[in-house]
């Protein structure tokens, strides 16, 4: 029986980023007037409903990687195939690239060095770009000892962005998510996730700018505080708040997006986590059956479960 966890993740991952895809870049007043209810098309990128983007496009390489293995190689290879060929795109090709993937990408073509050291390290660089292709990495480490979850979802980070800020990040949302595949409630996969990070990390410089998540006291934020940009500590706390918030996948993914700005990305990490906190069967059928090569997003859940032995 293949993973009912693995399809959650990736498909929650595909509709949260296509939820947003029409609505990228949109200022949140104008989706106050007139809130996104379900999965729209055309808008910012011109692209028909279930176009999914990057967010998307990413994940599945970092997927197919791990079918066969963790190797950053492969991975790199995926990445610059999915930039040059379109490879694991929705329509045939890459869209909405953001500036520091561009450059890493430039820079993993060029194959010199190890691909860790391919991504940006500067603290301009902390987008969002890594963060929003780290969560297969979840159902890979799970079972490992914490210092090796760590250092590994910090070196895939690390193909496009290195600073240590962008890994804290991934590292969080991927205990997150470990939290949740135990069957933890949102409210107690983060009260847990506080916790432990704050013992592993707090003695890190970088850590201060995770104080809000660490406060413990997110989901008390009022809409107008959560910020729905690109820089990625705002990502992870959007896509936290709106996860905190909403009882079920729709809401959830429609809180998401309803920020307005990134709305692709944080749609995507919010879609993620909200499948595995409210399950695969919570995902709106109409939803997914306007999802771009959604047999294919299936097949390849089905076949990382299968070589991670996921049940
Ligand atoms: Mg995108």
């Amino acid at each position: 029986m293949p993973s009912r966890n693995v399809r959650a993740a990736l498909l929650g991952i595909a509709v949260g980023d296509a939820l947003g895809v029409p609505h990228e870049l949109r200022p949140r007043y104008e989706l106050e007037r007139h809130p996104v209810s379900g999965m729209d098309g055309w808008g910012t990128w011109n692209r028909p409903p279930g176009t999914w983007s990057d967010d998307a496009s990413l994940s599945f390489c970092l997927a197919e990687t791990l079918c066969r293995g963790y190797d950053l190689r492969d991975l790199a290879d995926r990445i610059v195939r999915w930039r040059v060929e379109g490879y694991w795109t929705a329509d045939g090709a890459a869209f909405s690239v953001g500036r520091a993937v561009e450059e890493s990408v430039a820079r993993l073509r060029s194959g010199a060095g190890h691909p860790a050291s391919a991504g940006l390290r500067r603290e301009r660089d902390n987008g969002n770009g890594s963060l929003m292709r780290v969560l297969p990495a979840a159902f890979y480490v799970r079972g490992r000892p914490a210092e090796e979850r760590a250092w590994i979802v910090a070196e895939i980070s690390s193909l496009t962005h290195g600073h240590r800020r962008a890994q804290l990040a991934c590292i969080f949302y991927v205990e997150f998510a470990l939290g949740l595949l135990t069957g933890r409630s949102p409210a107690e996969a983060y009260r847990v996730a506080v916790v432990e990070f704050s013992s592993r990390f707090a003695g890190e410089a970088e850590s201060r700018h995770f104080e809000r998540i660490l406060s413990g006291k997110l989901q008390k934020l009022q809409r107008k505080d959560v910020v729905s940009s690109g820089y990625v500590i705002e990502s992870l706390e959007a896509a936290l708040w709106c996860l905190l918030a909403s009882g079920d996948f729709r809401s959830a993914a429609l809180a998401a997006v309803n920020l307005g700005g990134d709305t692709d990305t944080v749609g995507a990490l919010t879609g993620g986590l909200a499948a595995l906190a409210f399950g695969l069967e919570s995902i709106p059928a109409e939803w997914l059956s306007a999802l771009a090569r959604r047999d294919d997003i299936v097949d390849l859940a089905d076949r990382l479960s299968a070589a991670l032995g996921i049940e």
